[in-house]
């Protein structure tokens, strides 16, 4: 398994070294010992102390201290280098009375499952249409009652790709981690996710090497019988809803791209009143 590198960078104040040095082992046993092995995503972290450069071509966890995006503890976004950055605010967390170790390790485990924050599920609905879930997978389990203890540090719950999987009926696998949901696409209280409702009507588009794009017809409202009946050629009619997520790529285009308003980076700050922060100008 190719492994990821991931510097975390102390760049806070209200962290010492130490402190934030103590976490790294800890966030490092998740990833090896119940990230891993979930999701087949491994890293190898290592610590970057105050005044000291990441080591090239490593991916970010950046310790900072307050947040520049309103309402979030933390998100991940791309560096200018165009390299997967995940962003913790330890002071805002402690500000808050949360955990800045749950926001590192929720930020970190959505990093590697998502670099390029431009993953979704998508789930048919009643009325014809769809709905895209965003890819991260701390956000349902997000909160810190929810978080548990690793090397004496606490981290949080993550749920599994079963989570993103419509088929799976309640109670039949683990949901995640902590083994607190009970069914895909279930939000434990405190969590929250990004969807994306597709109104019925669109159809799909798919685009081929030659650049030429190829419209289908409405899919039909009861598709699931024939999401099994495999993809369409590129110039096929009929029936147009397909079942492997790579084929929908082009439809994620419509996404909105991160930079200033990162999809789904957020772990809200319950406690939040009025941000008197800025936004990032970048
Ligand atoms: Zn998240």
């Amino acid at each position: 398994m190719p492994t990821i590198k991931v510097a975390v960078i102390n760049a806070s104040t209200v962290l010492k070294d130490a402190d934030a040095g103590k976490a790294v082992p800890a966030l490092q046993a998740q990833v090896h010992n119940d990230f891993a092995p979930a999701w087949g995503v491994d890293a190898d972290l290592v610590f970057i102390p105050k005044g000291s450069q990441p080591p090239a071509g490593a991916w970010w966890l950046t310790i900072l201290d307050n947040s520049d995006q309103a309402g979030a503890l933390g998100y991940h976004d791309l560096t200018d280098q165009g390299l997967p950055l995940g962003k913790v605010f330890a002071g805002t967390d402690i500000q808050f009375g949360s955990q800045w170790t749950v926001t590192a390790s929720h930020e970190l485990l959505e990093m590697l499952v998502d670099p390029d924050i431009n993953l979704a599920a998508y789930v048919d609905q009643p009325n014809g249409g769809m709905r895209l879930y965003a890819y991260e997978v701390c956000d349902a389990c997000e909160a810190d009652q929810l978080a548990y203890k690793t090397d004496g540090v606490l981290v949080s719950d993550f749920v599994y790709p079963a989570w993103f999987e419509s088929f799976r009926k309640a109670g039949s696998t683990q949901f995640d981690r902590q083994g607190r949901i009970n069914e895909p696409f279930q939000l434990l209280p405190g969590g929250y996710i990004g969807i994306f409702d597709c109104p019925s009507g669109n159809g799909w588009t798919q685009i081929t090497g030659d650049k030429k794009a190829h419209h289908y017809s409405m899919r039909p409202p009861s598709a699931r019988g024939e999401r099994d009946g495999g993809r369409q050629g590129s110039s096929g009619s009929g029936a147009t809803s397909r079942r492997r997520h790579a084929d929908v790529c082009d439809q994620l285009a419509i996404l909105p791209r991160t930079k200033d308003s990162s999809r789904c980076r957020v772990r809200p700050a319950s406690t939040w009143v009025k941000p008197a922060f800025s936004r990032r100008t970048r």
